[in-house]
């Protein structure tokens, strides 16, 4: 194939414990996973209609690269977040099914310009300008499911300046891992590479240019990164 112009890079992110690296397809969203964050948000969860969006494969930034602060917004927010990454795919599936897709697990920030995002919801419009711009998904390196050890007591947190900002436990989700991929499987047909953001505990707030985030999923995967 002779392309006629340069091809795109296929995004990726480091493996750890590995010199291969996993090529990114698409990366999924869940908004509203996490009731007290939803609450802080002006917003309920609704258990039987978890909702999505989307972000570009190439708004992946890597663990320690600069994220440069955005353009258009006053109001960039952090939202830490687990990402799962997907080995496998098909569409219209159980949860049993959902469940043995997952490769492997990392940290990642789902970067928000808020004030874009509420001008969006109070127009009705959709949410891609306020989340799927540049740089908008710094993810840690993944690590493989097999050497994971989640379970419901598992800590998610985000400090920022050295301040914690944001923690919960994983078992705090409203919709688990399995039911989130069977849930999206009803809408999109995924695939191997496929990444996907599990949604927010509370505590979302501002980051700012020199601001310096550590992100962890304790024991699995952790993220820093600076705001430029
Ligand atoms: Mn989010």
């Amino acid at each position: 194939m002779t392309y006629a112009i340069a091809a795109p890079a296929i995004p990726s992110l480091p493996i750890s414990g590995s010199d291969l690296r996993f090529p990114i397809r698409r990366v999924f969203c869940i908004g509203r996973n996490y009731a007290e964050h939803a609450r802080e948000m002006g917003a309920s969860v609704d258990k039987d209609a978890p909702m999505f969006f989307c972000k570009p494969a190439d708004a992946v930034v890597s663990d320690g690269a600069d994220v440069p602060y955005p353009q258009a917004t006053v109001d960039l927010h952090h939202e830490v977040e687990m990402v799962v990454a997907l080995g496998a795919g098909g569409h219209d599936l159980t949860p049993e099914q959902a469940a043995t897709l997952v490769w492997g697990y990392g940290v990642g920030l789902d970067l928000t310009r808020r004030d874009l995002q509420g001008q969006a919801k109070a127009k009705g419009h959709p949410w891609d300008v306020a989340k799927a711009f540049d740089h908008s998904a710094p993810v840690s390196a993944l690590r493989p499911a097999a050497e994971a050890a989640l379970t419901a007591d598992s800590m998610l947190r985000l400090s920022v300046n050295g301040e914690l900002r944001q923690q919960t436990r994983l078992g705090d989700m409203v919709h688990g891992v399995p039911q989130i991929i069977a849930a999206l499987s009803t809408l999109f047909e995924l695939k191997a590479g496929d990444l996907i953001f599990t949604g927010t505990p509370a505590g979302v707030a501002a980051l700012r240019r020199g601001d310096r985030f550590h992100a962890e999923l304790v024991g699995v995967a952790e993220l820093d990164g600076r705001v430029v």
